[in-house]
């Protein structure tokens, strides 16, 4: 799993439990965006002041952070909290999702595993085959696979997004393969924060191109058709995942760089690396460049050149 994974933190001993946030305390070894923010989640080791709960799940993500996540379950521990580490990281196993358990509240999952086996993700060994789940209100869709899902399941997704306080976002990424245009109209028709594709292997650009282009004929604005593009990947080089980024963006999409990052992660892409990362995981940046490009353009074409 690269791109996506820090959305993906649903699920861990807490489900087997069936213990609520009302009385657990989460532990996580980094924050996130989706992180929780209640009271009883904690990033890093326990506070000074008492906690109103006893037992603790330090729950792991990422297999980078596991000897930390094992450092926190001792701290807490010694604290005398009872301690369960677990989380993905460590195979933690994933059933039904509870809102505000392990992500923050407004972000959901809906459905588990993928019918995929893309050889970069850790989906499929962790989650096995896909399986839809009772859906859970929220506004942010973490799906691995929304699409693969019976259409039943995805229109049922998009009555609860309808009745959600925010705008709809699919920050899982779907599966550019399986769209059709009904989905693309039916987004265009609702309020929609952004949703993201995955441009992962450059044999999907074709499907990447197409739903493109299915989101921008429906009417949706670019910067609300987001592509997550895997760059770093075996064999990968600078120069072919700075020109599928840019193809990304001509064709009409919203590009983001995500550097593959497997199980031996350190951290911290090396720098040429880092550098592309940032400039092209910022839509300002991003879109400075389409300016710049259109600008070189304009002034080759007043020159007499053409491109
Ligand atoms: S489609 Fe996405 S979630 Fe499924 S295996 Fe591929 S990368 Fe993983």
């Amino acid at each position: 799993m690269t791109k996506r994974d820090a959305q993906r933190t649903g699920g861990g001993v807490a489900d087997k439990l069936h213990v609520s946030q009302a009385s657990l305390i989460r532990v996580f070894p980094r924050r996130t965006p989706l992180t929780p923010d209640d009271d009883l989640a904690f990033v890093g080791g326990p506070p000074l002041f008492p906690v109103p709960a006893r037992r603790a799940h330090v729950s792991c993500l990422f297999t980078w952070d596991r000897r930390e996540a094992g450092r926190l379950a001792e701290e807490w521990a010694a604290q005398g909290y009872k301690v369960e580490l677990g989380g993905p990281a460590f195979g933690g196993e994933s059933s039904e999702f509870e809102p505000g358990l392990y992500v923050k509240n407004g972000a959901t999952i809906t459905s588990r595993g993928c019918i995929r086996h893309c050889p970069f993700c850790f989906v499929p060994e962790r989650e096995g085959p896909l399986r839809t789940l009772e859906i859970k209100p929220g506004w942010d869709i973490l799906d691995n696979n929304l699409l693969a899902c019976p259409r039943k399941h995805v229109e049922a997704v998009l009555a609860m997004l309808n009745e959600q306080p925010r705008a709809a976002r699919f920050t899982g990424g779907i599966d550019a393969r399986l769209c059709r245009p009904w989905f693309a109209a039916r987004l265009a028709a609702m309020r929609l924060d952004i949703l993201y594709m995955a441009y992962d292997m450059p044999e999907t650009w074709s499907a990447v191109e197409r739903t493109i282009g299915l989101m921008r004929g429906a009417g949706i604005g670019q910067r609300k058709v987001g592509c997550y593009v895997l760059v770093g990947y075996e064999g990968d080089t600078l120069a072919d995942a700075e020109r599928r980024l840019s193809m990304v963006l001509e064709c009409g999409g919203m590009p983001f760089a995500m550097y593959y990052r497997g199980a031996d992660w350190t951290g911290k892409p090396p720098s040429g690396w880092a550098r592309l990362v940032r400039s092209w995981s910022r839509p300002a940046a991003i879109f400075a460049k389409e300016i710049n490009d259109a600008q070189r353009d304009d002034l080759l074409n007043l020159s007499g050149k053409k491109l």
